[in-house]
């Protein structure tokens, strides 16, 4: 057994039930096999392995609220501090009712190599909740809110651990936490992203993930000699990854004719209208069945099958494991030439092989994603140096991290002769820098 084999069988017979941490792993170690091959004996003799595989703490807690019928509530609190080689803890907040220790260890591994790959001081991390803010008052996610945070206050700090948002956790949560952080700890600091404008949020942090997941697309297509410009884009999700996505492809000339929500999906052979989905996803917190409703020529679908729309480019922009074979046939058969992960590995092990293996090329969530964590740290430094940059200023940031993360997996796959492999280009340029700063401090 090789090397990555073993410490693959290791991690699953360890980790029982943790289904969406075993395939991230998969994926990671399949990829890294050919530079762990070229040092095995280095990384073996230092259980390198070993140790990136287990986080460094797992934080788990009870989180007791009060509902608007004067119940008491419990859910589970969760932060996965997994790796600081190269920087404090970094990585979202996920509330959503299907969150679990595996499918927050699988974000927090990821995290580690997307970090790192922005190029920016900041290590792997992510937590949660299985609380679910849909159809919650604004009073009962406050009262969540602040019962979470009242625990979490006591592991994190702006030069420990800064978690942002995910899943369910947008400005309006960031802002409870926040205020709640302040009062338990009695400090002013940034501790999370994501923050409002008015107390030290950065301009573009909402629209970065969304705008880099495009910036990365515009890379690609270049080094392709193609472009976006008229090409048909199918984007799955109507949250915050999706809706800048959305923005960004068609300000860039394309056209953008699905969305989707866990309900169904709507397809408009016009172009999405972005006006009214962000009134309907932003303003009112509605479903995207409404859009139909309003946009005469638009058809709702319930169910899933944004794959079956034909498309020249596909982002999936809503959660894990949301494409599986049978899409990624159906998208390959219908000329699909490019997925890009908005989402946190959206695309199944399966999957990912048959596009790949069928000349669609693919860029993974850990390389096209990392715009929003990367302006995250840009938030981060700017509450050290207590300045504001402008939205240019944090937008041109933005574009050039892009720009370097396309450029060095592009980079690391060639030079393991594995041109456009951009899963394994990635890996490695992500896992590179994490190791290397792992065995210059010793075994910890
Ligand atoms: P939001 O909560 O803003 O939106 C999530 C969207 O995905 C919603 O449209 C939601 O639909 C849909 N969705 C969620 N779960 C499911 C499901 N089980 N099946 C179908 N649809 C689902 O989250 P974000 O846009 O912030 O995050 C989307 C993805 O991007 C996640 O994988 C996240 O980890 C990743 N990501 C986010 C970053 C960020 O900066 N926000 C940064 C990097 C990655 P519904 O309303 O029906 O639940």
């Amino acid at each position: 057994m090789s090397y990555t084999e073993e410490v693959y069988a290791r991690v699953v017979a360890q980790n029982p039930g943790e289904p969406e941490f075993h395939q991230a792993v998969k994926e990671v170690l399949d990829s890294l096999k050919v530079v762990i091959d070229r040092n095995e004996e280095l990384y073996r003799s230092q259980s390198v392995l070993e140790r990136l595989v287990e986080p460094e703490r797992i934080i788990s807690f009870r989180v007791p609220w009060v509902d608007d019928k004067g119940v008491v509530q419990v859910n589970k609190g969760y932060r996965i501090q997994f790796n600081s080689a190269i920087g404090p803890y970094k990585g979202g907040l996920r509330f959503h009712p299907s969150v679990n220790q595996s499918i927050l260890k699988f974000l927090g591994f990821e995290q580690i190599f997307k970090n790192s790959l922005t190029g920016l001081p900041i290590g792997g991390g992510k937590g949660g909740s299985n609380f679910d803010p849909k159809g919650k008052s604004d009073r009962e996610v406050m009262a969540f809110c602040q019962s979470f945070m009242t625990e979490l206050s006591k592991y994190i700090g702006a030069d420990t651990d800064v978690p942002a948002g995910d899943i369910g956790v947008g400005g309006r949560e960031i802002g409870y936490l926040f205020g709640q952080y302040k009062r338990v700890r009695d400090l002013y600091e940034g501790v999370l992203t994501g923050k409002g404008l008015t107390y030290g949020g950065s301009l573009i942090r909402t629209q970065a993930t969304g705008y880099g997941v495009v910036y990365i697309l515009d890379e690609i297509l270049k080094a392709h000699n193609d472009s976006i410009a008229g090409k048909t884009v199918c984007v799955t999700g109507s949250g915050n990854v999706a809706i800048y996505a959305v923005e960004k492809a068609e300000q860039l000339g394309a056209k953008v004719v699905s969305v989707n929500d866990s309900n169904g999906y709507i397809y408009d052979p016009n172009g999405i209208n972005l006006e009214v989905l962000k009134d309907i996803k932003e303003v009112k917190r509605g479903r995207v069945k409404e859009y139909a409703e309003r946009v005469p020529g638009s058809v709702y679908t319930e169910g899933k099958g944004t794959w079956t729309i034909k498309c020249d480019i596909y982002l999936p922009c809503a959660t894990q494991n949301e494409l599986d074979l049978d899409g990624a046939k159906a998208l390959v058969a219908n000329g699909c030439k490019y997925i890009i992960e908005g989402a946190n590995m959206p695309t199944t092990l399966e999957a990912t092989q048959y596009v790949m293996e069928n000349g669609v090329i693919f860029m993974p969530g850990k390389a096209a994603n990392a715009g929003g964590v990367a302006t995250s740290a840009l938030e981060m430094s700017q509450n050290s140096m207590r300045l504001s940059w402008s939205a240019e200023e944090v937008d041109q940031r933005l574009h050039e991290i892009m720009v370097n993360i396309f450029k060095k997996v592009d980079e690391a796959a060639k030079r393991y002769d594995m041109e456009d492999n951009y899963v394994v280009g990635a890996n490695i340029a992500g896992f590179e820098k994490v190791v290397n700063a792992m065995l210059a401090q010793g075994i910890c």
